[in-house]
């Protein structure tokens, strides 16, 4: 493709920036160490010749930040903002400026990781607390999640829940019923995924009342896609009666005047919090909610933040019930999502705590009554109102003029929902002032009653059984932060808790925690692009599908496919599209026996959880000696399978962190048996420029842009997994979830897959920041920035490995972007475990590497290109300080019991205490490398102790008292 945006480019010195070890000094120190002369010469030993690309990436030269800014600001121009009225689940609102700035916007939220070392997330662990309390608050059922993808995903994940729990003899293989008046987008995505996992779903009018026959369970939406806000506790009761489970699909703000779904007997809510200040991003990223009622908390997918205690016994945070995962249960997981959304969960749960509960019924109020005035003034004027009880959307019947008054609106500015030839859908939000109000009804002919006089929406008031009774959101901390200096006190707080990449390395394995820069981040919140709504009409869009069509484009050309779709929301996701994909192909070629899907045991257990969503068997493969796929068993599962076999699951470089050099043959041998190679490129940053997964042998991958491609991990999200494929795979690439109903996107859908999220661009909303690295590298910079990561990967290895073996290398004993350090012999002989080293590391400032994957008792260390031999060289120095310690106990210095490594971390209280008895000094314990006295990062809690949280579940936010923080004041 040709680019977009002519600028003239002058050689840009981005990569300078983003590659840490630049200077040719620190270069020679790295290879001296690996014992190489050039980089070139270690990546041609490292990377096996048979899969290395022939020519460098076709990409458009390096662009500067400058130009960069200046053609994302030319693309921006190309969308055109309106007042966005369509509704179907998105809606314009206000991010409060001290929340975009220092949430959003704050390298300190969104470079933090998925908080799986709780003791240094503590701040991020509340934030997400908090998230669920007033999920839960809200919703009325008692355990929520830290967030779920989108709500089209989360409905059909609660779906899924409902077929897992209700295993009554008469629920178990009964159909599931949608009510008609579910988001389309949510209709089309929970069939895609029934269609694969082959069972049945029923459209039907639950108003109406239950259809016949046995179900499994039905789902409701509160208020209707149409407005409607309807009494389910009728149907519900009557569901219930059946022995059917019950989800209530439910908007957050209608929630604060609506009465919940669990005050009415549901068993699961999901939805969206979007509208809790996050902006509408062209679809997303949005954070998804669920909430179960007791005795579901072992289904639920997604991870939850639950409190616990540390060493000495204060309540402390971490993620709870964590063998429901799909990382420890595999296909037997509860989902196969990792990566969620909560930095977008994050800015939700600020904007309850900044408003309260008052501030929330205050502007869902407003909402309202902004709605009533308008239907109001359309029923004067003789237009008919559909529905009498509505929260914030009107939807008005107008036969044979919908698309006349639609492009009237459009025409002023003002989008609205098509429906069909007949119906309007108007949706009001935070932003709806009286003047819009005015400016829609005067597109149908009509005029808002004066100021004072309500009464035109009278008739209009929500039905007194559905009107909300209950208090919510009670706790102290979303009735005390309501100025801004509180807000902003409490944001810094928080995040002075962390341990984020803003502070240091952050060296894990598999999840390339590298530089976001600044410059990359900058476009996302510019009104252009965040203030576009998904189903906005192509003509206001053409800046946004332009610059995510030459994003896909790169991508091609970067992974040597013929097709990306930016739709999937997370890895995970992508992963699901991809194997769709595979599974679409083989029945168009009437191979419908073909669902046997061989993954290797070291494979992320991601991998699996999706296989069995796409309604695949996982045969397991084993893994030979040298960490690579063990070719005696590949044959003979090939074999067994064979006229079975959809395809094979492979990691390239594999989780090992090794260039397996057969990987061409294993391909071979899978295709020639009929499957499809799917290629996990969650490790691409060891090969851009390099090697091209499409060239080498993949039918099939997804990507990580949150990994490769610089998007921020946010904390757990969000993230963007694209799906890339070879041209025989096109025609089932994920589909448009909202193209089979009039939503003026006009275009029709790139393929006829199955659609894998609500939006047809999933998180669009990131995807400049992806864009805008790939311009500022080129494809040199890119290349470049690929040998950086090998190089200090490989330096790492080669200066710890008398300390901490490195378990595998592949040719001239190489690793690849990352390596795996082995403590199981220094384990068995001293009881230190990799867990007391994770922990240890924090003492020493530093967030832990991968601990226990793939391999259990090792750490994995990935420091990627952005980091400068400073930093690695401080890692080292305190992993082999670490060794030291290791070796005191072994000397019998101290014992295990009383060492600083199995007490670590050490907290500020547990060091300054008079009472210290320990067998080593305060000094080793805070500061065991000088350079630490001035820059001191004490974690504010000591280690967690999962167990105890697991056993009594707490996961909304625990009474004050538990805390006795004297910082907290509690207003009311
Ligand atoms: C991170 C990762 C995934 C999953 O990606 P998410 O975005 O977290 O869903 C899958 N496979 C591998 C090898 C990974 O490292």
């Amino acid at each position: 493709m040709e680019f977009l945006v002519t600028i003239e480019s002058t050689p840009s010195v981005f990569a300078d920036r983003h590659i840490g070890a630049r200077r040719q000094a620190d270069i020679d120190t790295m290879l001296k160490a690996v014992g190489y002369d050039s980089v070139d010469s270690l990546v041609d030993t490292a990377v096996p010749a048979s899969i290395r690309q022939s020519s460098p990436l076709q990409l458009q030269a390096a662009l500067g930040e400058v130009e960069v800014l200046d053609a994302l600001r030319v693309l921006s121009k190309k969308n055109i903002p309106a007042v966005q009225l369509i509704g179907q689940g998105y809606y314009s609102a206000v991010t409060p400026a001290v929340i975009r700035r220092n949430v959003l916007e704050a390298p300190a939220w969104y470079t933090a990781y998925t908080p799986y070392q709780p003791e240094i997330s503590q701040g991020r662990l509340e934030a997400l607390l908090n998230f669920q309390t007033m999920v839960s608050d809200l919703t009325a059922l008692p355990i929520a999640n830290a967030s779920l993808l989108d709500e089209a995903t989360a409905v059909a994940e609660a779906v899924l829940l409902m077929r897992r729990a209700n295993k009554s003899k008469t629920a178990v293989n009964a159909k599931t019923v949608l009510d008609s008046d579910l988001l389309p987008q949510t209709i089309a995505v929970v069939m895609g995924r029934a269609e694969a996992l082959g069972f049945e779903v029923e459209i039907a009018d639950l108003s109406l009342g239950l259809p016949e026959g046995d179900i499994n369970g039905i789902v409701l939406q509160q208020p209707g896609v149409s407005g409607r806000v309807f009494n389910h506790a009728q149907v519900i009761a009557a569901a219930k009666e059946k022995g059917a489970l019950v989800t209530v699909a439910a908007d957050l703000l209608a929630l604060t005047l609506i009465t919940p779904p669990g005050e009415q007997g549901a068993d699961i809510a999901v939805g969206s919090a979007q509208r809790f200040g996050v902006p509408l991003f062209f679809g997303g990223p949005h954070a998804a909610y669920m909430a179960v009622r007791p005795g579901l908390e072992r289904s639920l997918p997604g991870r939850i933040v639950g409190v616990s205690v540390d060493n000495t016994g204060l309540p402390a945070y971490r993620l709870a019930l964590q063998t429901r995962e799909q990382h420890i249960r595999r296909e037997k997981a509860t989902s196969n999502i990792c990566t969620a959304q909560a930095l977008l969960a994050i800015v939700a749960s600020m904007y309850a705590v900044f408003h309260g509960p008052a501030g929330l019924k205050a502007i869902a109020e407003t909402v309202h009554h902004h709605a009533r005035t308008l239907a109001g003034a359309l029923a004067a004027s003789g237009v008919e109102v559909l529905h009498a009880s509505f929260f914030d959307t009107v939807t008005v019947r107008v036969p044979g003029r919908a698309k006349a008054l639609i492009g009237v609106a459009e025409s002023r500015g003002i989008n609205l929902r098509v429906i069909d030839a007949d119906h309007v859908g108007i949706s009001l939000d935070e932003t709806t002032t009286a003047d819009i109000v005015a400016r829609v009804a005067d597109v149908f002919g009509a005029a808002p009653a004066g100021d004072g006089d309500d009464h035109a929406g009278a008739s209009f008031a929500l039905a007194t059984d559905t009107v909300r009774t209950s208090d919510f959101l009670t706790h102290p901390v979303f009735n005390s932060h309501r100025s801004e200096t509180q807000i902003l006190r409490y944001i810094r707080k928080l995040s002075d808790r962390d341990l984020a990449l803003d502070r240091t390395m952050i060296p894990l394995g598999s999840c390339t925690m590298k530089l976001n820069a600044t410059a990359e981040m900058e476009a996302i919140s510019w009104p252009e692009f965040a203030s576009i709504h998904p189903f906005a009409p192509d003509s206001q869009t053409e800046g946004w599908r332009l610059l995510i069509a030459d994003l896909e484009a790169d991508l091609c050309e970067i992974t040597g496919y013929d097709q990306v779709s930016t739709q999937p929301n997370a890895g995970s996701q992508g992963e699901l599209a991809g194997l769709l994909a595979i599974r679409g192909y083989h029945l168009s070629r009437g191979d419908a026996q073909r669902t046997v899907c061989l993954i290797p045991g070291s494979a992320h257990g991601t991998n699996a959880a999706s296989a069995v969503l796409a309604g695949m068997k996982v045969v397991v493969v084993g893994t030979a000696a040298d960490g690579s796929i063990d070719r005696a068993d590949l044959d003979a599962k090939i074999e067994t399978h064979k006229s079975q076999l959809s395809a094979i699951m492979i990691t390239y470089p594999s989780t090992h962190g090794v260039f397996d050099a057969d990987v061409t043959e294993v391909c071979d041998a899978v295709h020639a048996a009929g499957g499809q190679v799917y290629v996990d490129g969650a490790n691409l940053n060891a090969l851009v420029g390099l090697a091209q997964p499409g060239k080498f042998g993949g039918d099939v991958s997804h990507l990580n842009l949150h990994k490769t491609f610089c998007i921020p991990h946010g904390g757990g999200g969000p993230g963007v997994g694209p799906v890339a494929a070879k041209s025989h795979l096109a025609p089932f690439m994920p589909g448009d979830a909202n193209a089979t109903v009039g939503n003026g996107a006009g275009e029709p859908a790139a393929s006829t897959g199955v659609p894998i999220s609500g939006s047809r661009f999933g998180s669009a909303g990131v995807l400049p920041i992806s864009w805008a690295y790939v311009k500022l590298m080129g494809g040199k910079g890119l290349t470049e920035a690929t040998k950086s990561a090998l190089l200090a990967a490989n330096y790492i290895a080669s200066r710890l490995n008398d300390y901490f073996p490195v378990l595998y290398t592949g040719a001239g004993d190489l690793v690849a972007h990352e390596c795996i350090l082995d403590l199981r012999e220094l384990t068995s002989r001293t009881g230190v475990s990799a867990e007391d080293v994770a922990k240890r590391l924090i003492d020493y400032g530093f967030h832990a590497p991968t601990l226990s994957f793939p391999v259990v008792g090792t750490l994995m260390v990935e420091p990627t290109e952005s980091e400068d031999l400073g930093e690695i060289d401080r890692f080292i120095t305190a992993m082999i300080s670490i060794r030291h310690e290791i070796d005191q106990i072994a000397a019998g210095e101290f014992t295990l019991a009383d060492s600083p490594l199995h007490n670590a971390p050490h907290t500020a209280a547990a060091v300054i205490n008079s009472a210290w008895d320990r067998g080593y000094t305060r000094e080793q314990a805070a500061f065991p490398l000088d350079a630490l006295r001035q820059d001191k990062y004490f974690p504010p809690v000591g280690r967690i102790d999962g167990a105890t949280g697991d056993r009594n579940l707490v996961c909304s936010c625990p009474p004050l008292e538990a805390f006795e923080d004297p910082t907290e004041s509690f207003e009311n």
